[in-house]
């Protein structure tokens, strides 16, 4: 991992420079992802037709099991990451970006 000058930005929360609550700061990346229903079906009725789910990951198509929706990740100052959770770093994070676009 590499963090140079031109990485550094706001706390994406509160818009306090990262090392105004010291020198600790974090990257919070959250992936949202969906079931593929059609391709979990497909995998789990070749499993029972062969028996064997090691067999079928190699016989079938091994389609991917779930899709990306979305992507949040942003930089976080030390009193922000410890003060919210996950799901409400989240909500703040998008209402940010909701804000700028
Ligand atoms: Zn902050």
């Amino acid at each position: 991992m590499s963090f140079k000058r031109q990485d550094v930005k706001p706390c994406g929360a509160c818009g306090e420079p990262l090392g105004h609550a010291g020198p600790i700061f974090h990257r919070v990346k959250v992936e949202r992802l969906i079931f593929n229903v059609a391709a979990i079906r497909e995998q789990a009725g070749l499993e029972m037709m062969l028996g064997s789910p090691l067999l079928a990951s190699v016989m079938g198509p091994d389609r991917d099991l779930a899709t990306e929706l979305q992507t949040d990740e942003a930089l976080v100052c030390q009193t922000c990451y410890l003060s919210h959770t996950l799901g409400e770093l989240v909500d703040i994070l998008n209402q940010h970006q909701e804000a700028e676009a």
